[in-house]
Protein backbone atom coordinates (compact mmCIF):
# COMPACT_ATOMS: atom_id res chain seq x y z
CA UNK A 1 0.00 0.00 0.00
CA UNK A 2 1.26 3.91 -0.74
CA UNK A 3 2.77 4.89 2.56
CA UNK A 4 2.42 8.57 2.29
CA UNK A 5 -0.45 10.07 -0.07
CA UNK A 6 -0.32 14.57 -0.42
CA UNK A 7 -3.03 15.83 -1.79
CA UNK A 8 -3.07 19.36 -3.20
CA UNK A 9 -6.10 20.97 -3.07
CA UNK A 10 -8.61 20.75 -0.39
CA UNK A 11 -11.65 21.49 -2.15
CA UNK A 12 -14.72 18.92 -2.77
CA UNK A 13 -12.51 16.27 -4.86
CA UNK A 14 -9.38 16.83 -2.45
CA UNK A 15 -11.29 16.60 0.75
CA UNK A 16 -13.21 13.34 -0.37
CA UNK A 17 -10.15 11.66 -1.36
CA UNK A 18 -9.00 12.08 2.37
CA UNK A 19 -12.26 10.81 3.79
CA UNK A 20 -12.73 7.93 1.45
CA UNK A 21 -9.37 6.78 1.85
CA UNK A 22 -10.36 6.61 5.02
CA UNK A 23 -13.61 5.08 4.77
CA UNK A 24 -11.53 2.55 2.60
CA UNK A 25 -9.37 1.42 5.37
CA UNK A 26 -5.97 3.56 4.81
CA UNK A 27 -4.15 3.90 8.01
CA UNK A 28 -0.70 5.81 6.37
CA UNK A 29 -0.10 9.60 5.83
CA UNK A 30 -2.66 11.49 4.52
CA UNK A 31 -1.56 15.23 3.81
CA UNK A 32 -4.09 17.77 2.24
CA UNK A 33 -2.96 21.12 1.44
CA UNK A 34 -4.84 24.54 1.11
CA UNK A 35 -3.72 27.86 -0.43
CA UNK A 36 -6.68 28.89 1.31
CA UNK A 37 -7.28 30.20 4.44
CA UNK A 38 -10.43 28.64 5.71
CA UNK A 39 -11.79 25.38 6.64
CA UNK A 40 -12.24 23.64 3.38
CA UNK A 41 -15.95 24.66 2.17
CA UNK A 42 -18.39 23.93 -0.31
CA UNK A 43 -18.74 26.37 -3.56
CA UNK A 44 -21.71 25.73 -5.39
CA UNK A 45 -23.77 28.17 -1.68
CA UNK A 46 -21.43 31.26 -2.82
CA UNK A 47 -23.63 31.88 -5.87
CA UNK A 48 -26.46 31.09 -4.26
CA UNK A 49 -27.73 30.95 -0.42
CA UNK A 50 -24.50 32.87 0.56
CA UNK A 51 -25.09 36.03 -1.45
CA UNK A 52 -28.49 36.03 0.04
CA UNK A 53 -27.90 35.40 3.69
CA UNK A 54 -23.93 35.59 3.69
CA UNK A 55 -24.33 32.65 6.15
CA UNK A 56 -20.48 31.28 6.53
CA UNK A 57 -21.75 29.34 9.17
CA UNK A 58 -22.92 26.19 7.01
CA UNK A 59 -20.43 26.00 4.37
CA UNK A 60 -17.39 23.96 5.77
CA UNK A 61 -17.17 20.46 4.09
CA UNK A 62 -16.33 19.07 7.31
CA UNK A 63 -15.99 20.02 10.89
CA UNK A 64 -12.18 21.44 11.97
CA UNK A 65 -12.18 18.08 14.42
CA UNK A 66 -13.01 15.75 11.45
CA UNK A 67 -9.38 16.11 10.49
CA UNK A 68 -7.88 15.97 13.30
CA UNK A 69 -9.74 12.80 14.71
CA UNK A 70 -9.31 10.68 11.25
CA UNK A 71 -5.37 11.80 11.13
CA UNK A 72 -5.94 14.36 7.84
CA UNK A 73 -3.09 16.84 8.01
CA UNK A 74 -5.12 19.36 7.04
CA UNK A 75 -2.26 22.46 6.14
CA UNK A 76 -4.30 25.77 5.22
CA UNK A 77 -2.45 28.83 3.46
CA UNK A 78 -0.13 26.42 2.02
CA UNK A 79 0.20 27.15 -2.03
CA UNK A 80 2.00 24.21 -3.26
CA UNK A 81 4.78 26.04 -5.69
CA UNK A 82 6.85 22.96 -7.44
CA UNK A 83 6.14 19.25 -8.09
CA UNK A 84 10.02 17.75 -7.63
CA UNK A 85 9.01 13.91 -9.99
CA UNK A 86 12.84 12.95 -9.69
CA UNK A 87 12.86 13.26 -6.04
CA UNK A 88 8.92 12.68 -5.41
CA UNK A 89 8.74 15.78 -3.59
CA UNK A 90 6.36 18.79 -3.27
CA UNK A 91 7.81 22.43 -2.45
CA UNK A 92 5.83 25.10 -1.15
CA UNK A 93 6.11 28.77 -1.16
CA UNK A 94 6.07 28.50 2.89
CA UNK A 95 10.10 27.27 2.24
CA UNK A 96 8.59 23.77 3.08
CA UNK A 97 8.76 20.90 1.03
CA UNK A 98 6.87 17.77 1.59
CA UNK A 99 8.08 14.20 -0.08
CA UNK A 100 4.74 11.98 -1.43
CA UNK A 101 4.60 8.80 -2.50
CA UNK A 102 1.91 9.24 -4.47
CA UNK A 103 0.40 12.78 -5.13
CA UNK A 104 -2.85 13.83 -5.94
CA UNK A 105 -3.46 16.90 -7.41
CA UNK A 106 -7.07 18.26 -6.63
CA UNK A 107 -6.28 21.91 -7.58
CA UNK A 108 -9.47 22.57 -9.19
CA UNK A 109 -9.84 25.60 -11.50
CA UNK A 110 -9.64 29.16 -11.33
CA UNK A 111 -11.74 32.66 -12.64
CA UNK A 112 -10.80 32.95 -16.65
CA UNK A 113 -8.69 35.84 -16.60
CA UNK A 114 -10.37 38.85 -18.40
CA UNK A 115 -8.19 41.09 -19.76
CA UNK A 116 -9.96 43.85 -21.46
CA UNK A 117 -9.18 47.37 -20.83
CA UNK A 118 -11.03 48.45 -17.62
CA UNK A 119 -11.03 45.46 -15.94
CA UNK A 120 -8.54 46.41 -12.99
CA UNK A 121 -11.06 48.85 -11.77
CA UNK A 122 -12.91 48.95 -8.82
CA UNK A 123 -16.16 47.05 -8.29
CA UNK A 124 -15.41 44.53 -11.33
CA UNK A 125 -15.82 40.82 -9.48
CA UNK A 126 -15.06 37.70 -10.51
CA UNK A 127 -16.62 34.81 -8.21
CA UNK A 128 -14.71 31.71 -7.47
CA UNK A 129 -14.18 31.89 -3.78
CA UNK A 130 -15.20 32.58 -0.41
CA UNK A 131 -13.20 35.90 -0.12
CA UNK A 132 -14.68 36.48 -3.88
CA UNK A 133 -18.10 35.99 -2.40
CA UNK A 134 -17.83 38.43 0.41
CA UNK A 135 -16.41 41.12 -1.56
CA UNK A 136 -19.57 40.51 -3.92
CA UNK A 137 -21.71 40.34 -0.84
CA UNK A 138 -21.24 43.86 0.03
CA UNK A 139 -20.67 45.17 -2.87
CA UNK A 140 -24.02 43.76 -3.76
CA UNK A 141 -26.01 46.00 -1.50
CA UNK A 142 -25.13 49.22 -2.24
CA UNK A 143 -24.48 48.55 -6.18
CA UNK A 144 -27.55 50.26 -8.18
CA UNK A 145 -26.70 49.24 -11.66
CA UNK A 146 -25.24 45.77 -12.19
CA UNK A 147 -23.75 44.55 -15.52
CA UNK A 148 -23.51 40.58 -15.92
CA UNK A 149 -20.97 39.72 -18.40
CA UNK A 150 -21.57 36.04 -19.65
CA UNK A 151 -25.25 34.10 -19.10
CA UNK A 152 -23.32 30.46 -18.22
CA UNK A 153 -24.42 28.88 -14.30
CA UNK A 154 -22.81 31.03 -12.12
CA UNK A 155 -23.64 34.84 -13.96
CA UNK A 156 -27.62 33.63 -13.93
CA UNK A 157 -27.38 32.71 -10.63
CA UNK A 158 -25.46 35.57 -9.31
CA UNK A 159 -28.23 37.55 -11.45
CA UNK A 160 -31.28 36.29 -10.43
CA UNK A 161 -30.20 37.45 -6.64
CA UNK A 162 -29.51 40.55 -7.62
CA UNK A 163 -32.55 40.99 -9.61
CA UNK A 164 -34.26 39.63 -6.47
CA UNK A 165 -32.91 42.66 -4.37
CA UNK A 166 -34.77 44.83 -6.90
CA UNK A 167 -31.32 46.17 -8.34
CA UNK A 168 -31.05 47.13 -12.21
CA UNK A 169 -29.76 44.09 -13.68
CA UNK A 170 -27.96 43.87 -17.39
CA UNK A 171 -26.81 40.41 -18.58
CA UNK A 172 -24.53 40.45 -21.74
CA UNK A 173 -23.58 37.26 -23.84
CA UNK A 174 -21.82 37.36 -26.64
CA UNK A 175 -23.60 33.52 -27.75
CA UNK A 176 -27.24 33.77 -29.20
CA UNK A 177 -28.57 31.61 -26.26
CA UNK A 178 -28.15 31.94 -22.56
CA UNK A 179 -25.63 28.59 -20.90
CA UNK A 180 -25.77 28.00 -24.28
CA UNK A 181 -22.91 25.21 -23.94
CA UNK A 182 -24.31 23.58 -21.07
CA UNK A 183 -28.51 23.05 -21.79
CA UNK A 184 -30.99 22.07 -24.97
CA UNK A 185 -32.32 25.44 -26.96
CA UNK A 186 -35.81 24.78 -25.36
CA UNK A 187 -34.04 25.21 -21.86
CA UNK A 188 -32.59 27.61 -22.57
CA UNK A 189 -35.31 29.81 -23.70
CA UNK A 190 -37.20 29.02 -20.89
CA UNK A 191 -34.47 30.59 -18.60
CA UNK A 192 -34.21 33.58 -20.86
CA UNK A 193 -37.68 34.18 -20.38
CA UNK A 194 -37.41 33.82 -16.69
CA UNK A 195 -34.26 36.17 -16.29
CA UNK A 196 -36.45 38.84 -18.28
CA UNK A 197 -39.48 38.10 -15.46
CA UNK A 198 -37.09 38.09 -12.66
CA UNK A 199 -36.26 41.77 -13.69
CA UNK A 200 -33.20 41.18 -15.25
CA UNK A 201 -32.79 43.00 -19.31
CA UNK A 202 -30.50 40.37 -21.03
CA UNK A 203 -28.53 41.58 -24.16
CA UNK A 204 -27.25 38.27 -26.37
CA UNK A 205 -24.75 38.49 -29.45
CA UNK A 206 -23.30 41.40 -27.77
CA UNK A 207 -19.67 41.59 -26.41
CA UNK A 208 -17.93 43.79 -23.92
CA UNK A 209 -15.14 45.87 -25.96
CA UNK A 210 -14.31 48.06 -22.77
CA UNK A 211 -15.20 48.63 -19.25
CA UNK A 212 -14.67 52.89 -18.25
CA UNK A 213 -14.67 54.47 -14.91
CA UNK A 214 -13.99 57.60 -12.50
CA UNK A 215 -11.62 57.73 -9.94
CA UNK A 216 -10.99 53.96 -10.17
CA UNK A 217 -14.18 52.92 -9.99
CA UNK A 218 -16.40 51.06 -12.61
CA UNK A 219 -19.23 53.61 -14.24
CA UNK A 220 -19.63 52.02 -17.29
CA UNK A 221 -19.72 49.27 -19.96
CA UNK A 222 -18.63 49.64 -23.47
CA UNK A 223 -20.25 47.10 -26.07
CA UNK A 224 -19.75 46.11 -28.84
CA UNK A 225 -22.91 47.61 -30.63
CA UNK A 226 -21.38 51.38 -29.70
CA UNK A 227 -23.51 51.47 -26.59
CA UNK A 228 -22.81 52.05 -23.31
CA UNK A 229 -24.39 50.85 -19.82
CA UNK A 230 -24.08 52.68 -16.70
CA UNK A 231 -22.80 50.31 -14.00
CA UNK A 232 -21.55 50.22 -10.80
CA UNK A 233 -21.29 46.83 -10.01
CA UNK A 234 -19.36 44.62 -12.90
CA UNK A 235 -19.50 40.64 -12.18
CA UNK A 236 -17.57 38.30 -14.73
CA UNK A 237 -18.65 35.08 -15.22
CA UNK A 238 -17.04 33.85 -18.26
CA UNK A 239 -15.76 30.49 -17.28
CA UNK A 240 -13.19 29.08 -15.75
CA UNK A 241 -9.56 27.38 -16.86
CA UNK A 242 -8.14 24.42 -14.92
CA UNK A 243 -5.87 24.97 -12.64
CA UNK A 244 -2.62 22.35 -14.43
CA UNK A 245 -0.26 24.87 -13.91
CA UNK A 246 1.80 22.85 -11.47
CA UNK A 247 1.28 19.96 -13.40
CA UNK A 248 2.36 22.05 -16.56
CA UNK A 249 5.50 22.99 -15.17
CA UNK A 250 6.27 19.39 -14.12
CA UNK A 251 6.22 18.39 -17.40
CA UNK A 252 2.98 16.30 -16.89
CA UNK A 253 0.91 16.04 -20.37
CA UNK A 254 -1.84 18.82 -19.80
CA UNK A 255 -4.77 19.25 -22.63
CA UNK A 256 -7.62 21.50 -20.67
CA UNK A 257 -6.83 19.85 -17.95
CA UNK A 258 -3.92 17.26 -16.88
CA UNK A 259 -4.58 14.61 -18.96
CA UNK A 260 -5.78 11.33 -16.48
CA UNK A 261 -6.40 7.45 -17.76
CA UNK A 262 -10.03 5.79 -16.66
CA UNK A 263 -7.90 5.09 -13.57
CA UNK A 264 -7.02 9.29 -13.00
CA UNK A 265 -3.66 8.53 -13.49
CA UNK A 266 -1.60 11.24 -15.06
CA UNK A 267 1.17 10.91 -17.39
CA UNK A 268 3.78 10.19 -14.41
CA UNK A 269 2.48 7.08 -12.89
CA UNK A 270 3.07 8.12 -9.17
CA UNK A 271 0.33 11.19 -9.39
CA UNK A 272 -3.15 11.29 -10.26
CA UNK A 273 -5.62 14.06 -10.65
CA UNK A 274 -9.04 14.58 -9.34
CA UNK A 275 -11.94 16.91 -9.94
CA UNK A 276 -11.99 20.43 -12.01
CA UNK A 277 -8.84 20.25 -12.86
CA UNK A 278 -8.10 16.80 -14.59
CA UNK A 279 -9.26 15.86 -18.30
CA UNK A 280 -10.56 12.10 -18.39
CA UNK A 281 -11.84 10.02 -21.01
CA UNK A 282 -15.69 9.86 -20.61
CA UNK A 283 -17.39 6.32 -20.51
CA UNK A 284 -20.60 7.72 -21.97
CA UNK A 285 -19.00 9.58 -25.14
CA UNK A 286 -15.77 8.02 -25.28
CA UNK A 287 -13.90 11.12 -25.63
CA UNK A 288 -11.35 12.78 -23.63
CA UNK A 289 -13.98 15.30 -21.10
CA UNK A 290 -13.16 17.53 -17.95
CA UNK A 291 -16.46 18.73 -15.85
CA UNK A 292 -16.92 21.52 -13.60
CA UNK A 293 -19.56 19.94 -10.99
CA UNK A 294 -19.68 18.68 -7.56
CA UNK A 295 -20.69 15.25 -8.40
CA UNK A 296 -17.47 15.11 -10.75
CA UNK A 297 -15.33 15.87 -8.04
CA UNK A 298 -16.71 13.51 -5.29
CA UNK A 299 -17.03 10.26 -7.18
CA UNK A 300 -13.77 10.94 -8.96
CA UNK A 301 -12.51 10.94 -5.61
CA UNK A 302 -14.39 8.03 -4.54
CA UNK A 303 -12.63 6.00 -7.17
CA UNK A 304 -9.26 7.34 -6.89
CA UNK A 305 -9.25 6.30 -3.03
CA UNK A 306 -10.38 2.86 -4.19
CA UNK A 307 -7.47 2.73 -6.76
CA UNK A 308 -5.06 3.52 -3.84
CA UNK A 309 -5.96 1.19 -1.43
CA UNK A 310 -5.62 -1.53 -4.16
CA UNK A 311 -9.37 -2.09 -5.67
CA UNK A 312 -9.28 -0.67 -8.95
CA UNK A 313 -12.27 -0.10 -11.05
CA UNK A 314 -12.54 2.55 -14.10
CA UNK A 315 -14.09 6.16 -13.93
CA UNK A 316 -17.33 5.86 -15.15
CA UNK A 317 -19.73 7.35 -13.12
CA UNK A 318 -23.00 9.27 -14.46
CA UNK A 319 -22.46 12.97 -15.02
CA UNK A 320 -24.92 15.07 -12.70
CA UNK A 321 -25.41 18.88 -12.30
CA UNK A 322 -27.74 21.61 -10.52
CA UNK A 323 -28.16 25.19 -10.84
CA UNK A 324 -30.85 27.30 -8.62
CA UNK A 325 -31.97 30.26 -10.37
CA UNK A 326 -34.00 32.36 -8.48
CA UNK A 327 -37.15 29.90 -7.75
CA UNK A 328 -35.72 27.42 -10.71
CA UNK A 329 -34.29 24.64 -9.46
CA UNK A 330 -32.07 22.87 -12.66
CA UNK A 331 -30.94 19.59 -12.73
CA UNK A 332 -29.36 17.89 -15.19
CA UNK A 333 -28.31 14.34 -15.77
CA UNK A 334 -26.34 12.78 -18.41
CA UNK A 335 -23.99 14.98 -21.10
CA UNK A 336 -25.55 16.53 -24.28
CA UNK A 337 -22.59 16.06 -26.78
CA UNK A 338 -23.75 15.04 -29.85
CA UNK A 339 -27.73 14.79 -28.74
CA UNK A 340 -29.52 15.18 -32.36
CA UNK A 341 -33.07 15.38 -31.04
CA UNK A 342 -34.81 16.47 -28.02
CA UNK A 343 -38.00 15.78 -26.44
CA UNK A 344 -40.34 18.20 -23.86
CA UNK A 345 -42.16 16.35 -21.08
CA UNK A 346 -44.63 18.83 -19.45
CA UNK A 347 -45.54 22.07 -20.12
CA UNK A 348 -42.44 24.90 -19.56
CA UNK A 349 -45.02 27.75 -19.05
CA UNK A 350 -46.25 25.44 -15.43
CA UNK A 351 -42.65 26.09 -14.75
CA UNK A 352 -42.11 22.61 -13.96
CA UNK A 353 -41.25 20.25 -16.75
CA UNK A 354 -38.55 18.19 -18.41
CA UNK A 355 -36.54 17.98 -21.73
CA UNK A 356 -34.93 14.36 -23.05
CA UNK A 357 -32.34 14.78 -25.38
CA UNK A 358 -31.66 11.73 -27.58
CA UNK A 359 -28.29 10.84 -29.53
CA UNK A 360 -28.92 8.17 -32.75
CA UNK A 361 -32.70 7.69 -30.62
CA UNK A 362 -30.78 6.36 -26.91
CA UNK A 363 -31.23 8.43 -23.99
CA UNK A 364 -28.06 10.82 -23.30
CA UNK A 365 -29.49 13.38 -21.09
CA UNK A 366 -31.82 14.62 -18.92
CA UNK A 367 -32.80 18.49 -18.03
CA UNK A 368 -35.44 19.22 -16.01
CA UNK A 369 -36.95 22.58 -14.17
CA UNK A 370 -38.74 21.92 -10.43
CA UNK A 371 -39.30 18.47 -10.85
CA UNK A 372 -36.54 16.93 -9.18
CA UNK A 373 -38.50 13.06 -8.73
CA UNK A 374 -37.44 12.93 -12.93
CA UNK A 375 -34.09 14.01 -12.44
CA UNK A 376 -33.62 11.07 -9.78
CA UNK A 377 -35.21 8.36 -12.25
CA UNK A 378 -33.26 10.43 -14.63
CA UNK A 379 -30.50 9.43 -13.01
CA UNK A 380 -31.34 5.74 -12.76
CA UNK A 381 -32.63 5.24 -16.04
CA UNK A 382 -28.91 7.04 -17.64
CA UNK A 383 -27.24 4.46 -14.91
CA UNK A 384 -28.60 1.60 -15.66
CA UNK A 385 -28.65 2.41 -20.04
CA UNK A 386 -32.36 1.18 -19.53
CA UNK A 387 -34.65 2.07 -22.61
CA UNK A 388 -36.83 5.08 -23.28
CA UNK A 389 -38.93 5.75 -26.50
CA UNK A 390 -39.01 9.39 -27.25
CA UNK A 391 -42.70 9.12 -27.16
CA UNK A 392 -42.49 7.53 -23.47
CA UNK A 393 -40.25 10.70 -22.68
CA UNK A 394 -42.93 13.42 -23.79
CA UNK A 395 -45.59 11.47 -22.09
CA UNK A 396 -46.49 12.68 -18.70
CA UNK A 397 -48.48 10.12 -18.22
CA UNK A 398 -45.44 7.63 -18.21
CA UNK A 399 -43.95 6.55 -15.24
CA UNK A 400 -40.49 6.96 -15.57
CA UNK A 401 -39.77 5.97 -11.86
CA UNK A 402 -41.28 2.44 -12.46
CA UNK A 403 -39.35 2.24 -15.29
CA UNK A 404 -36.00 3.38 -13.67
CA UNK A 405 -36.55 0.56 -11.28
CA UNK A 406 -36.92 -1.76 -13.77
CA UNK A 407 -34.75 -4.67 -14.27
CA UNK A 408 -30.98 -3.91 -15.85
CA UNK A 409 -31.08 -4.85 -19.60
C1 LIG B 1 -19.73 30.11 -7.26
C2 LIG B 1 -19.78 28.68 -7.70
C3 LIG B 1 -20.99 28.02 -7.77
C4 LIG B 1 -21.04 26.67 -8.18
N1 LIG B 1 -22.25 26.04 -8.23
C5 LIG B 1 -22.29 24.71 -8.54
C6 LIG B 1 -23.52 23.99 -8.52
O1 LIG B 1 -24.58 24.56 -8.28
N2 LIG B 1 -23.49 22.66 -8.80
C7 LIG B 1 -22.32 22.00 -9.07
O2 LIG B 1 -22.32 20.78 -9.30
N3 LIG B 1 -21.14 22.66 -9.12
C8 LIG B 1 -21.09 24.00 -8.86
N4 LIG B 1 -19.91 24.67 -8.89
C9 LIG B 1 -18.70 23.94 -9.32
C10 LIG B 1 -18.11 23.17 -8.16
O3 LIG B 1 -18.01 23.98 -7.03
C11 LIG B 1 -16.74 22.66 -8.60
O4 LIG B 1 -16.92 21.78 -9.69
C12 LIG B 1 -16.05 21.93 -7.45
O5 LIG B 1 -15.75 22.85 -6.42
C13 LIG B 1 -14.78 21.25 -7.94
O6 LIG B 1 -14.08 20.72 -6.85
P1 LIG B 1 -12.49 20.62 -6.89
O7 LIG B 1 -12.10 20.06 -5.56
O8 LIG B 1 -12.06 19.98 -8.13
O9 LIG B 1 -11.99 22.14 -6.97
P2 LIG B 1 -12.17 23.32 -5.95
O10 LIG B 1 -13.41 23.17 -5.14
O11 LIG B 1 -11.99 24.56 -6.75
O12 LIG B 1 -10.93 23.16 -4.96
C14 LIG B 1 -9.61 23.30 -5.37
C15 LIG B 1 -8.82 23.88 -4.22
O13 LIG B 1 -7.42 23.77 -4.51
C16 LIG B 1 -6.78 24.95 -4.11
N5 LIG B 1 -5.50 25.03 -4.80
C17 LIG B 1 -5.28 25.27 -6.13
N6 LIG B 1 -3.97 25.27 -6.40
C18 LIG B 1 -3.33 25.02 -5.23
C19 LIG B 1 -1.95 24.91 -4.88
N7 LIG B 1 -0.97 25.05 -5.77
N8 LIG B 1 -1.64 24.66 -3.58
C20 LIG B 1 -2.62 24.51 -2.65
N9 LIG B 1 -3.93 24.62 -2.93
C21 LIG B 1 -4.29 24.87 -4.21
C22 LIG B 1 -7.79 26.02 -4.51
O14 LIG B 1 -7.55 27.26 -3.88
C23 LIG B 1 -9.07 25.37 -4.00
O15 LIG B 1 -9.28 25.62 -2.64
C24 LIG B 1 -19.84 26.01 -8.51
C25 LIG B 1 -18.61 26.69 -8.45
C26 LIG B 1 -18.57 28.01 -8.05
C27 LIG B 1 -17.26 28.73 -7.99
Amino acid sequence: MTRSIVIVGAGHAGVQLAASLREEGYHERIELLSDEPHLPYQRPPLSKAFLKASDSTSLPLRAGEYFVDNQIELRLEENATRIDRGSKRVELQSGRSIDYDHLVLASGARARPFDLPGAGLDGVATLRNLFDARALRDRLTGANNIVVIGAGFIGLEIAATAAAFDKSVTIVEVASHVMGRAVSPITSRFFAKAHELFGAAIMLNTSVTALRGSKGFVTEVELSNGSRLPADLVVVGIGVLPEDRLALAAGIDCRNGIVVSSALRSSDESISAIGDCAAFPSSMLNAPIRLESVQNAVDQARCLARRLVGKSDPYAALPWFWSDQGDLKLQIAGLSHGVDQWVTRGDPETRSFGVFGFRNGKLAVVETVNRGGDHMAARKLLEGRLPLTQFEAADVDFDLRRRALSQRR
